[in-house]
């Protein structure tokens, strides 16, 4: 009987290289300057992006969300989910090698550097497995060293995410005393980082990741994903220059493994394991055009394009045109836009008033008839608010029991006042009345209510 391999089978991939490579490393790079940047660039005052989930802050390219606009972030969520269930149907995991932020750091930050320091993968198969010498003591431990500054710097952005530059900047100047959680914070995710990127690796995508997982679920023979034409490729075997092709067009060179990150075999069909990074389509497009075969053995490509159903493309404009393609891409758009109007379209000032429970009207001496309410205002931005109250179109005043006349940034204000009314005005018993929030000379929120008065005895 076999033994069971409880090891793990270190994953030694070859430095990749060629079409795609550059492609996805300029994808790459750009998605990585952008998550540099983003907490330090402000719009208004506010960062690009924040998460702070301790005050329940959420800030989208500056627009601030507070607790009160859950129900946009819950559509937010919604639509990410929708996205991603859409987009890997029709483009298989393109997520995975293209933006997630996983295989960014990497494929483009670390693995880079340990092919600087170690070499490619037969140098690095060397090293580990030859004697423990001093060159290799000095390799290692400046690989180690730059993974962990890494990773330190990783977990500084991580937090300034959630905290802030700013709350990230008192960290690290403050004494440690007055920070402790946030010092003991950037700790932890400097070694979780560390662990992921310098042992984790492969295994975060083929078992940790839900996502990985969900794949088979998600995909169907039309998605479209990496795969080999086995069509073409098979039988394969090595074939000698010039020779009659009696065989197909893999010629069992292997490169396509040697150079997958996960550790996989491409040949041997669709694989969870596979996270789409391209590096296969490179290393076997080289082979094809030194053989002077057609490339694109291994491609974009269908199941049902492979096994023949439908027919194959050079660039698969055949699958991705197809009609659910174009129905998921619009539903994606429309969703999309509509989840911007609501971002976009959402008043900076929220308010509930509420008639004062059990109260009714009160008749006084000066003909006016009287009800009380209590107001709730939140300014949802991260600017004060100097505002001031109006009944629209109703003949009524407003008297402040606590008057505010300004909204402090990000707060809730809690106002009681009387609406007052002129009884000879009163034509029913109950009247809607509608209150605008005025600020800078506009109707920045309008709250609706209920005035009672016993009607005006001239009135039917
Ligand atoms: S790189 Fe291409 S030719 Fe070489 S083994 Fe892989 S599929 Fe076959
Ligand atoms: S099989 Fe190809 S695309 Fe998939 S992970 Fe391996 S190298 Fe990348």
């Amino acid at each position: 009987m076999a033994e069971k391999q409880t090891k793990r089978a270190w994953v030694y991939a070859k430095k990749p290289g060629g079409k795609w490579f550059n492609r996805r490393q300029g994808v790459g790079y750009a998605l990585l300057a952008f998550f540099i940047v983003a907490p330090f660039v402000k719009i208004a005052g506010e960062p690009l992006l924040l998460f702070n989930i301790i005050e329940r802050k959420f800030v989208l390219f500056g627009s601030v969300f507070w607790p009160q606009d859950l129900h946009i972030f819950v559509f937010g969520m919604l639509i990410a989910m929708v996205c991603i269930v859409l987009f890997t149907a029709v483009y298989g995991r393109v997520w995975c090698g293209w933006a997630c932020p996983q295989t960014i750091f990497m494929e483009l930050v670390f693995r880079r550097i340990e092919f600087l320091i170690e070499g490619d993968w037969l140098q690095q198969k060397k090293l580990d497995k030859g004697p423990n010498m001093m060159t290799k003591y000095a390799k290692k431990g400046l690989k180690h060293t730059i993974f962990l500054l890494i990773s330190f710097g990783i977990s500084n952005l991580f937090l300034a995410y959630i905290i802030g530059v700013e709350g990230l900047w008192e960290i690290m100047t403050d004494p440690v005393s007055q920070h402790f959680g946030g010092f003991v914070a950037i700790v932890l995710f400097t070694l979780a980082f560390y662990g992921v990127f310098a042992y984790l690796r492969e295994i975060v995508c083929t078992t940790i990741c839900p996502y990985g997982r969900l794949q088979s679920v998600l995909m169907d023979d039309r998605s479209v994903t990496i795969a080999y034409d086995h069509r073409r490729g098979e039988p394969r075997g090595h074939r000698k220059k010039g020779a009659e092709q009696s065989v197909g067009d893999c010629v069992d060179c292997n490169l396509c493994v040697q150079v997958c990150p996960t550790g996989i075999d491409i040949r041997n069909g669709l694989q969870m394991e596979c996270v789409s990074c391209t590096a296969c389509i490179d290393a076997c497009d080289a082979v094809m055009e030194k053989l002077d075969r057609p490339k694109q053995l291994i491609g974009f490509y269908s199941v049902s394009e492979i096994e023949g159903n439908v027919e194959s493309s050079d660039n698969n404009t055949k699958s991705k045109g197809n009609a659910r393609t174009i129905a998921y891409t619009v539903l994606l758009v429309v969703l999309t836009a509509v989840f911007g109007w609501l971002v976009f379209s959402r008043s900076q000032v929220d308010g509930t008033l509420l008639r004062a429970r059990g109260s009714t009207y009160q008749l006084l001496d000066d003909g006016t008839v009287s009800n009380l309410y209590s107001l709730e205002l939140i300014n949802k931005t991260s600017g004060d608010i100097p505002f001031s109250l109006e009944v629209l179109g109703e003949n009524m005043t407003i008297r402040m029991v606590n008057p505010l006349t300004v909204l402090k940034a990000g707060t809730t204000a809690q106002m009681t006042l009387f609406l007052v009314s002129p009884q000879q005005s009163v034509k029913t018993y109950k009247t809607n009345v509608k209150i605008g929030v005025m600020a800078e000379g506009k109707t920045v929120e309008t709250l609706k209510t209920t005035f009672i008065a016993p009607p005006n005895e001239g009135d039917d």
